[in-house]
């Protein structure tokens, strides 16, 4: 799951950054409204976490211009104590949740794995597709009742097939989900991640549609 922190201070932003990437999501990082603007337009982010108070756009007209784009990214706003005008502003022009500075970081994690999961129109907070279990809140993963170890990547990989499931995915289309920008992407990546994963499931869990990509199907036989 890949999102967008918007965010001009440094501290707060490099707080939020690492904390998301510890709970596995990628995290892109910008630091001004124009710059959260052209990100969201060039990149597919599975949701935004926004300041209000930017430099060169505000927080509500990046908002504005995103909800005019009838862009349905879930957002989030980060607003100061004080001003509950913001929030209102913030939640009628667009945005999805918010959360008041200072705030704990396992609370946005949680916060936006439940906006994710409403956007994504599947509110049960475990995947389940035939005999894969996914959890992503507690980074757990199930194949046929037993717990299976997965790294970062792979379980991202994973949780992509699984919440399109019945659906075939590009490579590109897998890889955006997966990566930050200037994280290092090995040519083959993904075929290695699903290769491993593969082999900790069992071979027939994924299909390769050929020149097309990878599908999860909607209940594989066990
Ligand atoms: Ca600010």
């Amino acid at each position: 799951m890949r999102v967008l922190v918007v965010e001009d201070d440094a501290l707060l932003g490099d707080a939020v950054q690492a904390g998301l990437i510890q709970a596995g999501f990628a995290v892109d990082w910008v630091r001004d409204g124009v710059a959260a603007t052209h990100a969201l337009q060039t990149d597919t982010y599975a949701a935004v976490v926004l300041d209000l108070g930017l430099p060169r756009l505000s927080g509500l007209d990046v908002l504005r211009r995103l909800r005019e784009r009838d862009d349905p990214v879930p957002v989030l706003i980060l607003t100061a104590r004080d001003t509950v005008d913001d929030r209102v502003q913030g939640l009628d022009a667009g945005a999805d949740d918010y959360l008041i500075k200072p705030f704990d970081m396992g609370e946005l994690g949680a916060r936006l794995r439940a906006l994710i999961r409403r956007a994504s129109g599947k509110p049960a907070p475990v995947l389940r597709v035939g005999d894969v279990e996914l959890d992503p809140a507690a980074h757990r993963a199930r194949f046929r009742g037993n717990a299976v170890d997965l790294s970062a990547k792979e379980f991202a990989v994973l949780h992509a097939l699984m919440s399109s499931a019945g659906k075939v995915l590009s490579r590109a289309q897998i890889e955006q989900q997966l990566y930050a920008w200037g994280e290092e992407i090995e040519s083959n990546a993904v075929e290695v991640h699903i290769h491993h994963l593969r082999r900790k499931l069992a071979p027939e869990t994924i299909q390769t549609i050929r020149g097309v990509g990878y599908l999860l199907p909607r209940a594989p036989r066990s």
